[in-house]
């Protein structure tokens, strides 16, 4: 069990490439940490600066308030997963698992206890037998989580050990993790570029883009208080609408919304500093905050396109320039071509300052 603690970590490549431009935070002992970013956001890099695998070009890393930065992997009590699960393919599922601990030097018992325990615990006892090119690929990366778990590190580092999996299995896999991590409760740092697998995985996300952190909050606070517009719009899937527009108060003091297509929303009571009126906003709505209706935040818009998705329904949308998508339960729709009054829950609205990015979540009584 042990804690992470990220003081000013910064990582510059040697030809100059800032990875990681200086990260602070801490990751409690027996969290499940997530970092989360596009592709090149420094994610693993992060991740092999705690695997002792890329060297700290400043700043401090502890690992249970031991300074690591200069400590060798493996004496860091840390044991990583990687995508490509690399196992031996000469070798069964139980020397597979073995082999770290023998070379290690741990007498025969205790590999055979550990490598017992990892296989009851990830479901691979009746497997210990096989070799690896029998088996699929979701029971495999069962098999590398099972390597690092016989180690019984202090910290688990997962750097998108799905990636390699067909969706169904992801799916699986990922659940499998999520229970071991419940059930032995160690530390787990975890990288991937999938915003859905970070939200169902992750207590805790750190949202990183060109080596800088966004945001570090648990899944649904970060959709549902997104600090700036890149978090706003990497998590959820579709994606959060972007109008522009501007707020203003009426003469009685009532704050107004004003879309540039020209549509006004009354937003009344807004819990909104001064500072967000009167200059140009991104406004943000989630598809979801979209619904057919006719109220008084309604706009019409042609309906683009629709996309059936089982249990709800994308609906695309056009409104003057902006392409916007509508999320609804399943129900009879005008067809595509046609046109819909769409009525916004204004109650549910994001800000953005149009200049700087950074947000602020509307709390209006509307
Ligand atoms: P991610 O895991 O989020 O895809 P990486 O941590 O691999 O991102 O990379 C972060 C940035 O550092 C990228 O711009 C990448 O091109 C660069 N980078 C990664 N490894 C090296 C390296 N060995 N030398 C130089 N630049 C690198």
């Amino acid at each position: 069990m042990a804690k992470v603690q990220f003081d000013g970590v910064r990582k510059v490549y040697d030809n100059g490439q800032v990875a990681v431009a200086g990260a602070s935070f801490d990751i409690a002992d027996g969290e499940l940490m997530v970092l989360v970013g596009p592709s090149g956001c420094g994610k693993s890099t992060l991740l092999r600066m705690v695997a002792g695998l890329e060297e700290i070009s400043a700043g401090q890393l502890r690992i249970d308030e031991r300074v690591v930065n200069d400590v060798a992997p493996k004496d860091r009590d840390i044991a990583m997963v990687f995508q490509n699960y690399a196992l031996y393919p000469h070798m069964t599922v139980a020397e597979n698992l073995g082999f770290g601990l023998k070379l290690r030097g741990h007498d025969k018992a205790e590999v055979q206890r550990r490598v017992r325990e990892a296989a009851d615990s990830l479901g691979l006892t009746s497997m210990l037998d096989k070799l690896p090119r029998a088996m699929s690929g979701g029971q495999r990366q069962r098999v590398a989580l099972g390597r690092a778990l016989v180690r019984e590190p202090a910290v688990f580092l997962l750097d998108e050990p799905l990636s390699n999996l067909d969706a169904k299995l992801r799916h699986s896999v990922r659940t499998e993790i999520a229970q071991l991590h419940r059930k032995l409760g160690t530390t787990m740092i975890y990288v991937t570029h999938d915003q859905v697998e970070a939200m169902t995985l992750g207590q805790r996300i750190v949202v990183l883009n060109e080596g800088v952190i966004q945001q570090i909050d648990t899944p649904m606070a970060l959709y549902d208080k997104p600090a700036n517009l890149f978090v706003a719009g990497f998590l959820g899937s579709p994606a959060m609408n972007m109008l522009r527009g501007q707020l203003r108060r009426d003469e009685a003091g009532s704050a107004m919304l004003w879309l540039d297509e020209g549509l006004g929303i009354a937003l009344g009571a807004v819990s909104l500093g001064a500072q967000w009126f009167d200059k140009p906003l991104v406004v943000g709505v989630r598809p979801e905050h979209l619904q057919p209706g006719g109220g008084a935040a309604a706009f019409k818009a042609r309906i683009e396109g629709l996309e059936p998705v089982g249990n709800e329904i994308f609906v695309n949308l056009r409104y003057g320039e902006q392409a916007l998508v509508m999320r609804v339960p399943p129900q009879q729709l005008p067809q595509v071509g046609q046109e819909i009054a769409v009525e916004v829950n204004a109650s549910k609205l994001h800000f953005f300052d149009a200049g700087s990015g950074s947000g602020s979540r509307i709390e209006a009584e509307v």
